[in-house]
């Protein structure tokens, strides 16, 4: 059971689900499952009866979560909270998907689940919380906390700059915030993996492995695209947004590759994607 089905990485749990030929298949979107909505809970696991649930359901506009706090909250916190305890009062199991963000942005070596957290923006604080509640109704659960999520499709970086880089003669870039750019498709496949390996719960970091900035990402996309826009490199203060984002977000991830594999690197993934 696929829960999010519409999103980025909902539509990648389906592939990667589908090639899969052991699995039959439940997913809904949020017109057919809402997460704030019980009624839709209780209809969806009764036509399921699924083994599994996949949640990629999130409240995920980041900025917009600034005057938004409550929509935020009633998805990202209660709405899973909500999801996670269904599947365990019904023995199915679990896997959540979560964010870089919760991390205390005071690292500067790759990020361990058992890092300290902190979450500096709504979104951030709303995902955390979401991550606890979910552990606390659900000590089954797999928490998968991923960063820079992008596919061909849906809201991301990836799009925007294929988008911006046509419109524009030049762009201006962050270039002091690092991550791991995760293609969705990787995600999905790890996340598949996981859950049918022994893997104990708790929390796994997956990203590709590699690092980049937001303007090393934007200047390998606009090579791979073939596109001549002129990429300037700025600092953080230059393009100030409502929500703060953490300045080092690496995620160590090798606790989810003993029983996934390790990622591939983030230019591999995005050689594939474009
Ligand atoms: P998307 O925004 O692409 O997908 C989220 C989906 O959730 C959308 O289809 C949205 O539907 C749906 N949704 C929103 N509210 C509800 C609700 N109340 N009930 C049911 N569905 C709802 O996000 P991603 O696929 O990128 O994100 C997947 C997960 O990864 C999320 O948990 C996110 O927090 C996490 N993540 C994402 C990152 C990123 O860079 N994108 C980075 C780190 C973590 P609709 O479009 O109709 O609103």
């Amino acid at each position: 059971m696929i829960c999010g089905a519409g999103g980025q990485l909902g539509q990648k749990l389906i592939g990667a689900a589908r090639a899969s030929k052991e699995l039959r298949i439940f997913a809904y979107n949020r017109s057919a499952l809402d997460l704030t909505k019980p009624e839709d809970l209780r209809a969806a696991f009764a036509e399921a009866k699924p083994d599994i649930c996949f949640n990629a359901a999130a409240y995920t506009a980041v900025d917009r979560a600034e005057s938004e706090p409550d929509k935020a909250r009633e998805v990202n916190v209660e709405g899973a909270a909500r999801l996670a305890a269904a599947c365990h009062q019904r023995g199915v199991g679990f896997v959540h998907f979560s964010t870089d963000y919760v991390y205390d942005d005071g690292y500067n070596r790759p990020l361990r689940e058992s890092d300290r957290t902190l979450g500096t923006s709504v979104y951030a604080r709303t995902k955390l919380e979401g991550e606890n509640e979910i552990m606390r109704h659900n000590p089954d659960a797999w928490i998968i906390r991923t960063s820079w999520v992008y596919a061909e499709y849906g809201h991301n970086f990836l799009r925007t700059m294929m988008r911006l880089g046509q419109e524009r003669e030049s762009l201006s870039i962050v270039a002091d915030q690092v991550g791991s750019p995760t293609y969705a498709a990787d995600l999905a496949a790890a996340a598949l993996s996981l859950a049918a390996s022994e893997a104990p719960s708790g929390i796994y970091n997956f990203a590709n492995s590699g690092v980049a900035s937001w303007y090393d990402f934007a200047h390998a996309i606009f090579e791979k695209a073939g596109i001549d826009c002129h990429l300037k490199p700025i600092r953080t203060e230059q393009y100030p947004t409502p929500a703060k984002r953490p300045s080092y977000s690496v995620l160590d991830t090798q606790k989810i590759a003993a029983y996934a594999g390790p990622p591939r690197h983030w230019r591999e993934a995005l050689e594939e994607c474009m």
